[in-house]
């Protein structure tokens, strides 16, 4: 099995009633915008190459963002700002991006979220989170031969991707460690075997919080260029 085996299943997912009927709900409203273009309004796979030694995780695809292009983080403010914070850094091969078809590549550096399917509010339940969760912990299992760094962003992806590291092989502390803007957590493999890895904890790259200055350029900067030492690049 490999991540493009996994990503082909993912995209068939139906496990969330609710999610399911809210993405194909706002697929076929659309936003005024974007009236006539296309949606996915399926489930978004992961995005970046099979071998990436970083791995970053957010919360799920926005309604008319990633819902709408099917790529993740691509579509929305969030996403403009992580990648163009990705290519300053030489991860990224574009500044901008502006859909599937842009011929965006990452080096090294792969783009995920704990939820594949957008949800109403942002807010995946308890219940819609823990039945995704299996899809990252796959995720994680493909790429442990390389991985050597995880960007979580906000505390949902925190939780979410320490989550799915315990059950995919690493050994995290229990209680689980905190997430804050700047958190680190060194984790063993639960074996003894293969490489550690490290996840970052980082402020979500949200349209309010950069708003509000919660969460700045130069603050994801840092903790993507901390991320990214850790894993080698
Ligand atoms: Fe499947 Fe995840 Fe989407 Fe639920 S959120 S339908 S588990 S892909």
């Amino acid at each position: 099995r490999t991540l493009a085996d996994m990503d082909a299943r993912l995209v068939e997912c139906r496990a969330c009633p609710r999610l399911v009927a809210w993405r194909e709900a706002t697929a076929l409203e659309k936003r005024a915008a974007f009236r006539d273009r296309e949606y996915w309004g399926r489930p978004v796979p992961g995005f970046g190459p099979a071998d990436a030694t970083l791995l970053i995780t957010g919360l799920a695809p926005a309604a008319h963002g990633a819902n709408r292009t099917g790529r993740m983080f691509t579509g929305d403010r969030a996403g403009d700002l992580l990648f163009a914070t990705l290519y300053e850094l030489g991860l990224a091969s574009r500044a901008t991006v502006t859909g599937p078809d842009d011929g965006l590549e990452l080096t090294g550096v792969r783009v995920t979220a704990p939820v594949h399917c957008a949800p109403p509010d942002n807010r995946p339940t308890p219940g819609e989170r823990d039945t995704c969760r299996p899809w990252l912990t796959r995720e994680t299992q493909l790429l442990r031969p390389t991985l050597r760094a995880v960007v979580a962003l906000g505390a949902f992806g925190w939780q979410a991707a320490l989550a799915a590291l315990g059950e995919a092989g690493w050994s995290v502390p229990r209680p689980r460690p905190a997430f804050g803007h700047g958190a680190r957590v060194p984790l063993p493999t639960a074996d003894g075997s293969g490489a550690p890895l490290t996840v970052f904890g980082c402020y979500h790259v949200s349209q309010r919080n950069v708003f509000t200055g919660r969460l700045t350029p130069e603050m994801l900067s840092r903790v993507l260029a901390e991320a990214a030492h850790a894993a080698g690049l």
